[in-house]
């Protein structure tokens, strides 16, 4: 059980199967009323006790007194102007704020999900990073954003299909949690979503990605580079003088190895600073013969950080020079500017104004 949990009632979304049944059978419950419970949680994604309508209404009273499905007060809810990015900014009950992005593509409805409330990386160009760490979310706090917008998307007949962890936080900084919101959200029994559908991104953690990579699990793996070199990336990641690039991609190589699995690299371009021909090379000369795919996504502006986006030029030409090392690479819309769907923008903005009365 998760003990950042602080209220005094049980968040059903922080339990395990296990532990739901432990909980029922506290409350002098037969464990088969564990798999109804689950069943309206993770397939039905009931909003409260009371519509679980297959449990005797003396169990849905106890349920309501004991525990709560709660995920916290939704603040400001926004549309961009595309139509197809909603971005939400959850109070969690003891004042802290994250945020949860859906992105309509195609098909796919994909969720950007935050795994802290905050960020203790530092991370110069990024939103979560300027505004500092408040603490890790539970694993129910992580869950439950997926649950909120699969319960929206049901009512229009829609449902998620691909979750990443690029919200608020750093995921591998927050690990057993954010593991456990992964057995959670794949369980064949529960949410069931394919485990390689689910991104976790990272700053470069190295003896994370190293533990990560031994539990060989099909989850993808994404890693912020950004910069190919020491010297810029310390001025981009601080995270790097602790874990330098040579060990990062040692690390990388691990885990590449040994979950035979692609790995993906972001790059967030940014204008005159890492969009750079060097750059490319030193990218190129760095990844050279490995599995691995680079996602190119123009910097999102934000408050704290003077830098901005590369030219459609300067990112084609970036693109053309890692092409020639025989790297394969996309360049990411940036989607919802418009609603600051930008990493941590949402709250920065919301607070700012104090909305949050
Ligand atoms: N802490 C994790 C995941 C959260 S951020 C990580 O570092 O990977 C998700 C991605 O958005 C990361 O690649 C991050 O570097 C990137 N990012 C953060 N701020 C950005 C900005 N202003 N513009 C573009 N990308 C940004």
């Amino acid at each position: 059980m998760n003990k950042t949990n602080q209220s005094t009632t049980i968040n059903l979304y922080d339990l395990t199967f296990d532990e739901l049944t432990q909980f029922l059978r506290d409350l002098n419950e037969p464990p088969f009323r564990a798999r109804q419970i689950w069943e309206w949680l993770y397939r039905h994604y009931a909003p409260d006790f009371a519509s679980m309508t297959n449990l005797p209404q003396t169990l849905r009273q106890k349920l309501a007194a004991t525990a709560t499905l709660h995920i916290g007060q939704i603040v400001a809810s926004l549309h961009a102007k595309d139509g197809q990015t909603k971005k939400i900014l959850i109070r969690l009950p003891d004042g802290q704020y994250i945020e949860t992005v859906l992105m309509r593509y195609e098909k796919r409805r994909t969720l950007c999900i935050s795994t802290q409330a905050g960020c203790a990386m530092d991370c110069v160009f990024c939103a979560t990073g300027q505004m500092g760490f408040f603490r890790n979310l539970s694993s129910g706090e992580i869950v439950a954003q997926v649950m909120h917008f699969a319960r929206e998307l049901a009512t229009t007949g829609e449902h998620v299909t691909n979750i990443v962890m690029m919200g608020m936080g750093e995921p591998l900084h927050n690990y057993h949690n954010t593991l456990s919101a992964l057995d959670r959200l794949t369980d064949p029994n529960g949410f069931n979503l394919g485990a390689r559908k689910i991104t976790i991104s990272t700053v470069g953690l190295v003896p994370a990605i190293r533990r990560y990579a031994d539990e060989q699990r099909q989850t993808p793996l994404a890693v912020s580079l950004h910069a190919a070199t020491d010297e810029e990336r310390n001025k981009l990641i601080p995270i790097n003088r602790r874990w330098p690039l040579a060990e990062l991609m040692d690390a990388c190589r691990y885990y590449v190895e040994k979950t035979k699995r692609r790995l993906t690299f972001e790059w967030a371009l940014i204008e005159g600073e890492n969009d750079t021909i060097e750059q490319a090379q030193a990218l190129g000369r760095l990844v050279q013969g490995m599995l691995c795919h680079v996602n190119l996504i123009p910097l999102n502006p934000t408050a704290g950080y003077k830098g901005g986006p590369s030219s459609r030029e300067r990112v084609a030409a970036f693109q053309a020079e890692l092409a020639r090392y025989g790297i394969t690479s996309t360049v990411r819309v940036r989607r919802g500017i418009d609603i600051q769907a930008g990493c941590g923008q949402l709250r920065d903005r919301v607070i700012g104004q104090d909305l949050s009365k």
